[in-house]
């Protein structure tokens, strides 16, 4: 019989369970989605289910249950139904297009976010940045890793070059040829938390989950899952267990994450301009142009780096476009071709007339 505790299921999930009106049901973690089936960890091993009616019917897709959400359900032999979804505390997003509801989540109940940047050429303070921020603002508590620290580069001068950024998270170096780097990576990884990567491709992401995983990984991904009656699905998994505890949270989606960033407070926080935009003349100071600004004159006088005032405008405008849903941009585009066709009929009919 597994051990739900190694998923991470501890008193506070079982108050929260405690609270449904089904609580005599079995609950699990789900370990992967397939559109509405979603593979769950029990007390008895994997087991597939599908959504109650309830769900289906009541509630909107982007409120479906996603990898790493606690579950109840009930089982019918060989299959599960999901009856209802525990309470996440935070969940990964991305942007959706094309809908109303712009938002999708897609992982949830996450404790610890290692932020990957390898020390060579692709090391990049902005997106660093960018990453903090999202995380930060997730819910979820951020650690930075340099990777590949045995190509020589050096690694103090690159921290230098984090600036502030740097004082807001634990920062590790790593090589994946230093088993002592991984070994100190592992520790701070405790018993039943869930973890992702995330990091630009090439970083070393999968060599390091590799190696924190002993190669167990491939193994893992690799288990088929008897369904009682001898038949065997293969399944692929999201979530994994590591030998010396964790769970492992990862999915493609999950490792790209970090590209939109929605919190203008996250942003100024991160980057530690918020005490200064506090001393700005006007309250509403958008830190361009006004007199008395704050921030421009702690530009003027070297106190605050471009570079981060740039990445501060930058993020912002981002984070203003990721507000405004496509929907909305769709109808506001709408509108303004149809005043464009407007203006060019009337100029027409008067051209006419004339
Ligand atoms: P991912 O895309 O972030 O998952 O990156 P990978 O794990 O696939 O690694 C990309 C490349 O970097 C591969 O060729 C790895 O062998 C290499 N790499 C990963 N970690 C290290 C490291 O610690 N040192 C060195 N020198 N190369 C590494
Ligand atoms: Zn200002």
């Amino acid at each position: 019989m597994a051990n739900l505790c190694s998923y991470g299921w501890n008193n506070q999930w079982q108050q929260l369970k405690n609270d449904l009106s089904y609580n005599e049901l079995e609950h699990g973690r789900i370990i992967s989605t397939h559109k509405t089936r979603y593979d769950v960890a029990t007390t008895e091993g994997v087991l597939s289910c599908e959504l109650t009616g309830n769900i289906l019917y009541t509630k909107e897709p982007h409120e479906y249950p996603i990898t790493g959400d606690w579950v109840v359900f009930q089982r019918f032999g060989e299959l599960g139904i999901i009856i209802d979804i525990l309470p996440r505390t935070n969940a990964l997003s991305r942007k959706k297009s094309g809908t109303k509801a712009s938002v999708q989540h897609f992982a949830a109940n996450i404790h610890k976010a290692f932020i990957v940047q390898s020390c060579d050429a692709n090391f990049n303070v902005r997106r660093t940045e960018r990453f903090l921020i999202q995380i930060v603002d997730s819910g979820i508590i951020p650690i930075l890793i340099l990777t590949k620290a045995d190509l020589g580069i050096d690694i103090d001068k690159l921290k230098q070059s984090l600036g502030k950024i740097g004082e807001k998270t634990e920062i590790f170096v790593t090589s994946i040829y230093d088993i002592e780097s991984i070994d100190r990576l592992r520790k701070i990884i405790n018993p039943a938390e869930t973890f992702i990567f995330i990091g630009s491709s090439g970083v070393g992401k999968s060599s390091l989950i590799n190696r924190l995983c002993d190669h167990q990984l491939l193994e893992t991904s690799a288990i088929s899952t008897s369904t009682g009656k001898g038949k065997h699905t293969s399944t692929r998994r999201e979530i994994f267990l590591l030998e010396s505890g964790g769970v492992l949270l990862d999915t493609p989606g999950v490792r790209e994450f970090g590209l939109a960033v929605d919190s203008d407070d996250t942003i100024a926080e991160t980057l530690d301009i918020d005490q200064l935009m506090g001393k700005c003349k006007f309250h509403d100071c958008t830190h361009t142009s006004e007199p008395d600004c704050a921030v421009l004159n702690a530009i003027a006088s070297g106190d605050l780096d471009v570079g981060t005032y740039n990445s501060y405008l930058k993020l912002k405008r981002e984070a203003m476009h990721f507000n405004e849903t496509t929907y909305e941009r769709r109808e506001r585009e709408r509108q303004f071709h149809r005043m464009v066709k407007e203006v060019i009929r009337e100029k027409k009919s008067r051209d006419s007339s004339v």
